[in-house]
């Protein structure tokens, strides 16, 4: 196990350190209920809301730092079954922070260019420059997922075959680790966010969509197919977990059947993230400190 690069916090107190896994050793996902709003005072929507605002601006002032300093990346990864509430999420949570300093890349089935390299070049290039905060809507986890709950798309992927045998999950695995362990020693802070909504609620989410006009639009038909392999994905869910989770780069199975705690626990994790940098703002040095004196003067002599 690799040290932590970053600075360690207290996360004992936060209300998503019940949802953070650090070590993936027996990890079941059971162990987490989707429809969980515990650990929390707030009980409805309307006082999360207001919370959520609070959390949102906290952000706003950490990443003003993160920024100015100019020094670490945040990224941060969503993977979820369809309807868990990903988009809603990276659109609420992020809503306070400066557009300038945050990118969002959104991970779709690659294309021809993509299959032509390995898994993670799509993905190196979409990471956060330093002082900013990218968000991979969908990503690298991809292909220990839809990949290994599919096995046509493998073979669509032309690695040489003597390179596809029964390990390569393992070995996937391990390039994510070694992969996210290399990103946390040259400044980039993962974390990694499953939305874990339950079948039944992806259901009643999938049936508001066909029901309601206005939300027509957010149903595919693959959707559908998709949750016909709802077991083999939850299995992979869980492997991916026990076998990527790490101090540095942790996961978060965040409970999703309940929107705004969702958001919460996401914002929460966002924070304790950013706090654990103890950002600050540039310091001026001395030869700076005289050079601003001088444009000070100057500006007032005209
Ligand atoms: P939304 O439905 O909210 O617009 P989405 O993330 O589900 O967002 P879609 O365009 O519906 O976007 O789906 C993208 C699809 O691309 C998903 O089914 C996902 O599994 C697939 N995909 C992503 N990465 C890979 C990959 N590496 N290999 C194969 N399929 C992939
Ligand atoms: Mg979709």
């Amino acid at each position: 196990m690799v040290s932590s690069p970053t600075p360690v916090a207290d996360h004992q107190h936060r209300l998503s350190h019940p949802y953070r896994i650090t070590s993936g050793d027996g990890f079941q996902l059971h162990q987490i209920d989707p429809g969980s709003t515990d650990h929390t005072q707030i009980s409805d929507k309307h006082a999360a809301e207001a919370a959520l605002a609070n959390g949102v601006e906290r952000m706003a002032e950490l990443q003003d730092k993160l920024y100015a300093q100019d020094r670490w990346a945040l990224l941060l990864v969503f993977q979820a079954m369809d309807a868990a509430g990903k988009d809603g999420t990276i659109k609420h949570v992020m809503s306070g922070v400066n557009p300038q300093g945050c990118q969002v890349s959104s991970f779709k089935a690659p294309s021809a260019l993509d299959l032509d390299h390995d898994y993670l070049w799509r993905a190196n290039q979409c990471l956060p420059e330093r002082g900013r905060i990218g968000i991979f809507n969908r990503s690298y986890y991809e292909e220990t997922l839809v990949v290994r709950v599919h096995p046509e798309l493998l073979a669509r992927q032309t690695i040489p075959e003597v390179l596809v045998d029964h390990d390569i999950w393992q070995h996937r695995f391990r390039d994510i680790r070694h992969y996210e362990d290399y990103l946390s020693r040259n400044g980039v802070v993962v974390r990694k966010f499953f939305l874990h909504v339950s079948k039944q609620e992806q259901k009643r989410r999938f049936l508001e969509r066909l029901e309601n006009p206005e939300k027509n639009w957010k149903f595919s038909a693959a959707d559908i197919r998709e949750r016909a392999h709802w077991d083999a994905y939850m299995e992979a869910y869980e492997q991916m977990i026990r076998h990527t989770a790490s101090e540095h780069s942790p996961w978060y199975v965040v409970p999703a059947d309940h929107k705004w705690f969702t958001r919460l626990v996401v914002a929460d994790a966002v924070i304790d993230a950013l706090e654990s940098l103890h950002l600050a703002y540039p310091t001026v040095n001395d030869q700076a400190r005289r050079a601003l004196a001088e444009a000070h003067q100057q500006l007032l002599n005209e």
